[in-house]
């Protein structure tokens, strides 16, 4: 856990957050701004900053958030598909600096993944 990140503070309670799912490894929320029709995130309890910083110590909650995408999309609507995204680093433009797998879906199709530059 790290004291002064915002996803540590919404796992621990102390920010709000509209929670879809918890156990004892992953927690998963809405995101405050969506880009989609459904937009939550997936997270590892422990402070991971980003996907930059994991290794194979991490490998079993990592795999744990891909299984349970499926089932947490399909209860928040997204019945017919969905697109999951890592933003990494400064490259990836990530703003949160702990490591979060965004879950977007429809029902409407999303549109491409990132604009051809031309
Ligand atoms: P990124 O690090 O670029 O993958 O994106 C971070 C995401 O976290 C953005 O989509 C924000 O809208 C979202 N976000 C930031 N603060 C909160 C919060 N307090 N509750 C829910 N989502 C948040
Ligand atoms: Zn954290």
């Amino acid at each position: 856990m790290s004291a002064d990140c915002i996803f540590c503070k919404i796992v621990r309670g102390e920010i709000p957050s509209k929670k879809v799912y918890e156990d004892e490894e992953i927690f998963a929320f809405h995101d405050i701004n969506p880009l989609a029709q459904v937009h939550f995130m997936i997270v590892p309890k422990q402070h991971i900053p980003s996907l930059a910083e994991a290794d194979l110590s991490h490998q079993a909650v990592l795999g744990r958030i891909l299984a349970k995408a499926g089932e947490l999309a399909r209860a928040q609507g997204a019945t017919d598909g969905f697109r999951t995204l890592i933003n990494t680093g400064r490259v990836g433009q990530q703003e949160v600096y702990h490591l979060h797998v965004h879950i977007l879906g429809g029902p409407d199709p999303l549109g491409p993944m990132l604009v051809r530059k031309k």
